[in-house]
């Protein structure tokens, strides 16, 4: 049997080394950060110090190849790591493996020239530089990047370029960011209308407008403005009409790595469910012992179970080199839904405790909100996998192939 869902020794180690950082590193920094929420002055502190001790721990870049400084992890492995990370909320960011950075590096990696590699991704790697990824705009559907309107036009030794775009993750820090824009007015298929470019920020013509007030307060998700902005000729990311390819190769594996930031908080929200279950008496007997309480942990088991499931196999996928637009698309479609699920029933066994800041779980709904139609609106993924479902029943007489082609 080849099937074993047992982590390689080295990566079980490196599971239990992640968690104890989180623990001993991590969460002392938040706590201390959280005490001084007015004095930026600590949270840089705290900041340079969590990344410092990731470095002297083995732990920094666990994504990237080790030629660019990282530890070389396949997909799988990130999966632990990922998990473990995120059940902090300074977990990624001391490991540099935080979005939008993360799936920046790998595009990069993939898509950029020697010289753009050296100038944009070298300093990424290494934790000197911030980048962000601008593709969705306020005045088209985001699901849909073929209606893109923000355009770049070819100059004698530059592409000049006018739009607007928002939401952009990061982009206020950022050293420099991926810009995605109409380049081909009369493209072969709708998909190849648009091209990425790596933008210098500062530059004249890229203004930051507003960092978006969110249900969750403001995070650096930013609306720009873009008017008559220069990107050298150099700075195109991949061919022209290959900024759609760019994106889809890029978001991939970038859904499934926040579906495995996504497995830990759900795990986080799970623990505070049944913990809070345990210590909580009421019509008495302690929730815990109530069978309404019980189906809910129940359920909440299950999805985290199916979650871990998902992401591992489509993890799996993508390192062995098949085909994993499938089961990405469902991993993250379940996974998302799952996560606000979780978070919900925690909420709902918490009573007023749940609704007040006192827990991370307030803060967790917010947060888990977007989940759901962000890098691909869950009905997006779910016309995709109908479709697929479909193109396999009628080439094969089955759906097994668009079911996770499973040996079953
Ligand atoms: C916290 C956060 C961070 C983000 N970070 C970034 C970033 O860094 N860079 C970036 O470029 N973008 C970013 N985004 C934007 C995000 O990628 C878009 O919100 C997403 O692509 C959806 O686009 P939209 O908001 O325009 O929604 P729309 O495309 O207008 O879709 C709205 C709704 O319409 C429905 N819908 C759409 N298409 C279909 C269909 N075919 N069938 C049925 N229903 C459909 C869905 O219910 C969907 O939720 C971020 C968003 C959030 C909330």
């Amino acid at each position: 049997m080849a099937i074993d869902f047992s982590f390689p020794e080295e990566i079980e180690h490196l599971r239990v080394k992640v968690r104890e950082f989180m623990e001993q590193v991590v969460r002392p920094a938040e706590e201390e950060i959280d005490a001084n929420e007015d004095d930026r002055s600590v949270l840089v502190k705290q900041v340079i110090a969590m990344r410092k001790a990731a470095h002297e721990q083995g732990l920094w870049l666990p994504h990237m190849p080790t030629e660019w400084g990282g530890m070389g992890l396949g997909h799988v492995a990130m999966a632990s790591v990922s998990a473990e990370a995120a059940k902090t909320r300074f977990g990624p960011f001391a490991l540099n493996a935080q979005a939008p950075d993360e799936g920046n590096m790998h595009t990069l990696l993939h898509w950029a020239t020697d010289a753009q590699k050296q100038k944009y991704l070298k300093p990424l790697c290494e934790g000197r530089a911030r980048s962000c990824f601008a593709m969705t705009e306020p005045d088209v559907a985001g699901s849909d990047p073929t209606l893109i309107q923000t355009h770049a036009v070819e100059m004698d030794d530059h592409w000049l370029i006018n739009g607007h775009k928002w939401f952009i993750s990061g982009a206020n820090g950022a050293q420099f960011a991926i810009l995605i824009a109409r380049t081909e007015d009369d493209p072969e298929i709708p998909q190849a209308a648009n091209s990425a470019f790596i933008v210098d920020i500062p530059s004249e013509g890229w203004t930051v407008e507003r960092d978006i007030q969110t249900m969750s307060g403001g995070h650096n998700h930013c609306e720009i403005r873009i008017t008559d902005l220069k990107v050298p000729k150099e700075n195109m990311l991949g061919g022209p009409g290959q900024g759609h390819l760019l994106g889809q190769a890029r978001l991939g594996p970038a859904r499934l790595a926040h579906c495995m930031r996504w497995i830990g908080q759900a795990e986080t929200a799970l623990n505070l469910t049944i913990d809070r279950a345990m210590k909580r008496f009421a019509h008495g007997s302690m929730l815990a012992e109530k069978q309404g309480i019980q189906w809910m942990i129940a359920d909440s088991t299950m999805e985290l179970y199916q979650s871990k499931l998902m992401v591992l196999h489509a993890a799996y996928k993508i390192d062995n080199g098949h085909d994993f637009k499938s089961e990405v698309s469902m991993a993250k479609h379940f996974v998302a839904n799952a996560l606000n699920r979780i978070i919900d029933r925690a909420i709902q066994v918490h009573g007023a405790l749940g609704y007040s800041t006192d827990t991370p779980l307030a803060q967790m709904a917010t947060q888990a909100r977007w989940a759901r139609f962000a890098d691909g609106a869950d009905e997006v993924h779910q016309w995709r996998i109908a479709m697929r479902s479909i193109e396999a029943y009628s080439k094969t007489g089955s759906v097994s192939g668009a079911a996770g082609d499973l040996p079953l």
